[in-house]
């Protein structure tokens, strides 16, 4: 599900709709904001018309322009898996919660589910898997992985049944509204289930340092910058419970090709020192005792 802002709402906070924001700079003609409430911060998109009719379009808007076909960005998609670069690491960051003791899934849903990635490593060890993918490189990772992906935009009807664990890696910083997806994935969780959410950290050194200048930050695609505030906002908003919160690298720095570092390595020192700039969050349905 993709959810967009109207041009003639009066600009708030997708997170808190605070309306107190503060200038934040910009970035290729968007301008971005920070919510003086929350910490958020976000780029303004309400003026970017809604692209997303046909996979054509929704290609356009989720590469902002940069991939000409859909196989072009499946294979582009791809050079994530390798060993120590993004998918790859956010994967196993997940996979690793799988494989602890005291939680074992057995069915499991990948909102945007990209290459297909994280839907194939979890097949491999026995999860019933299966992505929703509204680009076309979705139905080319079925294919070429061998899993199950559902060709569309996640809704209420797409599925009529719940899941132990319910993901989105990379997602929600691509939605101008997040709260209604986040709410839909919820309605989708076993009442022990877990949900996982990636997104790039916007109170990483980077992001605090950059602002608009941070590589994340790519509208109209990338318009949405969580800080561990902000998202505990939006979890509480959406009845969650933070269950874990983690910090992560998975592009290195500057340099470590020429220091003959494997990639693996770099974001491992990188994380020594706490600099990562991704972050992953594992949530659970909120009791009404936590309240
Ligand atoms: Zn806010």
């Amino acid at each position: 599900m993709v959810s967009s802002l109207k041009s003639s709402e009066r600009l708030h906070c997708p997170v808190c709709d605070d309306v107190h924001l503060k200038d934040w700079g910009s970035k290729s003609g968007y301008q971005l904001y920070k919510c003086c409430d929350c910490t958020h911060f976000f780029a303004d998109v309400r003026t970017n018309p809604e692209t997303l009719s046909n996979s054509e379009e929704f290609r356009r808007h989720i590469t902002n322009e940069l991939m000409a076909s859909d196989d072009a960005y499946y294979r582009h998609l791809c050079q994530g898996e390798i060993k120590g670069a993004h998918t790859f690491v956010t994967a196993n960051l997940i996979l690793r919660q799988v494989k602890s003791p005291g939680w074992q899934p057995k069915d499991w849903l990948d909102v945007g589910s990209g290459s297909g990635f994280l839907v194939a490593e979890l097949k491999k060890i026995g999860i019933d898997s299966v992505g929703v993918e509204p680009g076309g490189w979705g139905q080319i990772s079925a294919r070429d992985k061998g899993i199950s992906i559902v060709n569309g935009l996640l809704t209420e009807g797409t599925f009529n049944k719940r899941f132990d664990a319910v993901s989105a890696t990379d997602v929600i910083e691509h939605q101008p509204d997040p709260k209604p997806m986040i709410r839909l994935m919820k309605r989708y969780m076993n009442d022990n289930g877990k949900m996982f959410l990636s997104f790039p950290f916007g109170d990483s050194l980077p992001a605090k340092i950059r602002k608009g200048k941070w590589k994340m930050v790519v509208p109209p695609t990338h318009c949405n910058f969580f800080t561990y505030k902000s998202f505990s906002r939006l979890a509480d908003n959406c009845d969650l419970k933070i269950e874990r919160f983690y910090k992560y690298s998975s592009s290195g720095f500057r340099g470590w090709k020429k220091l003959g570092l494997s990639l693996s390595t770099a974001n491992r020192l990188m994380d020594a020192v706490s600099l990562g700039d991704q972050a992953l969050v594992v949530l659970s349905l909120r009791n009404s005792t936590d309240k």
